[in-house]
Order: C-alpha cells, then sequence, then structure tokens
C-alpha cells in the first residue's frame, strides 16, 4: 500500500531525519509511530503529505511511485496520490474565518469539483456521525478543542481519503476531550481506515495500532504487533524508551 525504500532527509548539513528509511504499510493497517521528541516522527508525515521534500530514495503509494529523493521541495510526483491521503495536525487548522459548514465544504467544491448543494449534503452526513451536526453553522472559535479536532477530522474525511495521517491530534486536549477524539479514531479503524498514527499515548497506541514502529536516529529501530512491542521489546533502545513513556 505504502512502500518507502531508502529515504534519506536532512535538514542543513548536519540534522538527519531519515537515514536510510525503509518501511512497509499494508491498507489494512493502522501503523503506530513512537520515538523520541525530535526522532522525525512528523516530519515522515509531513512527507508523505507532500508538504516537504526528501533527498534520496523513493516512496510508491498503492503501487505507483508517489515521491521520489532530489525533487527538494517534495512536490509528489502523482498529485491525483496525494489528494487520497488526509492529515489531522496537533493544532486545529481549521479556518477561523469559515464556520464549520464552510470549513468542510471549502475543498470538495474547490478541488473536487463538487456542487455547492452536494457537498453540504456530505458534510452533514459527516457531522452527524461524529455527533456534531448541531455545530454546522458554529465558527471555530465557538467550539471546544475535542470538537474542533473532530471537525477537523470530518474535513479530512469528506475527501475520501484513502490513507489518514494523525500527528499528535489528542496532545493539547482535556482528558475527556481525548477520549471524543479517540472514539472517532477508533471509529475509522473498525470501517477498515488505513491510518498512521503518531501518538506519545502508549494506552491508545496499543489499543488502536495493527503495528507499532519505533523509530530513533532517523531508522525504524523495531516494530511489530503492539502486545510484542509493548510488552517483549527486543530492542535495548525500545525498552529504555518505553521505561521512560509507559
Ligand atoms: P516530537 O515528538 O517532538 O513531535 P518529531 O519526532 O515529530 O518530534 P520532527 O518534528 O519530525 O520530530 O523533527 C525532527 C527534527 O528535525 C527536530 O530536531 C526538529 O527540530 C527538526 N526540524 C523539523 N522541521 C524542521 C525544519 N523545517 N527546518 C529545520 N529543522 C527542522
Ligand atoms: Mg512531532
Amino acid at each position: 500500500f505504502i512502500q518507502l525504500r531508502g529515504v534519506c532527509k536532512s535538514y542543513g548539513e548536519q540534522l538527519v531525519v531519515m537515514d536510510n528509511l525503509s518501511l512497509d504499510m499494508r491498507a489494512d493497517d493502522r501503523l503506530v509511530i513512537i520515538g523520541p521528541s525530535g526522532s522525525g516522527k512528523s516530519s515522515l508525515l509531513r512527507v508523505l503529505m507532500g508538504l516537504e521534500g526528501i533527498q534520496g530514495g523513493t516512496i510508491s503509494f498503492q503501487g505507483q511511485p508517489y515521491i521520489a529523493g532530489g525533487s527538494g521541495c517534495g512536490k509528489p510526483l502523482h498529485e491525483g496520490l496525494r489528494t487520497q491521503i488526509g492529515m489531522v495536525f496537533q493544532h486545529y487548522t481549521l479556518f477561523p474565518h469559515l464556520s464549520v459548514l464552510g470549513n468542510l465544504i471549502l475543498a470538495p467544491t474547490k478541488v473536487h469539483g463538487l456542487s455547492k448543494a452536494e457537498a453540504s449534503e456530505k458534510a452533514r452526513a459527516y457531522l452527524a456521525r461524529l455527533g456534531l451536526e448541531s455545530k454546522l453553522h458554529a465558527y471555530p472559535s465557538q467550539l471546544s478543542g475535542g470538537q474542533k479536532q473532530r471537525v477537523a477530522i470530518a474535513r479530512a474525511l469528506m475527501l475520501e481519503p484513502k490513507l489518514m495521517l494523525f500527528d499528535e491530534v489528542t496532545s493539547a486536549l482535556d482528558p475527556e476531550m481525548v477520549i471524543e477524539v479517540q472514539n472517532v479514531m477508533l471509529q475509522l479503524a473498525e470501517q477498515k481506515m488505513a491510518m498512521i498514527i503518531v501518538t506519545h499515548d502508549m494506552h491508545f497506541a496499543r489499543h488502536i495500532a495493527t503495528r507499532v514502529v519505533f523509530c530513533a536516529g532517523g531508522k525504524v529501530i523495531e516494530q511489530g504487533p503492539p502486545e510484542q512491542i509493548f510488552t517483549q521489546p527486543k530492542e535495548a533502545r525500545t525498552r529504555e524508551f518505553l521505561e521512560k513513556v509507559l
């Protein structure tokens, strides 16, 4: 589904965030990426989203060449593939001057050429699924943190992505809101959405992941099913990391 082969990325001369990194993901996988702060987890998601380039290696998506090293700017080889990936960030990225409905229908009408009526109908359906139908005409400033994140998820889903990327989407939220956002992600998991999730919440990681990937120093140190990584990590570095965060 996704294949990274020999991916190299650094910022400037010194800071290597991906060092000949290879990684495979299947369409029914939910990868949870864990690793120390600064290990390049967010960078990896931004690369997959086409927001940043890589210096070397290749990434394919759904069996087609998607990103190649050397382009620098990160422009994907295949724009059609990029629009099949949705991303939600740690800090809400809703447009503050648009209502919830306005946020949801913007890309579908501009990018996918849906009519306003079609997109609005779809927005209603997604919001209803996430228990937010009463917020259709609210503005982001009138929503709680958890509601904003659920709207951000709904907005990404409007484009019917084949893969969703989540970068610490609950780490700025109060505990009770964490649960409501995690429940939405679990609902997506039940619907077999392919996801790559970066989180520091090891309990949630264990619950949602089909595979946990521990990255450090620009490399995949260890990966496996959550039960194995969390109870019987093979690598000393994984054990040290887990001792600190569990
Ligand atoms: P955290 O767990 O703290 O979110 P992370 O694993 O997501 O960390 P990244 O945000 O990917 O780490 O950053 C990896 C390294 O690259 C960090 O040292 C960071 O300071 C650096 N970095 C990230 N973005 C840039 C950039 N645009 N320019 C220069 N350096 C950057
Ligand atoms: Mg990060």
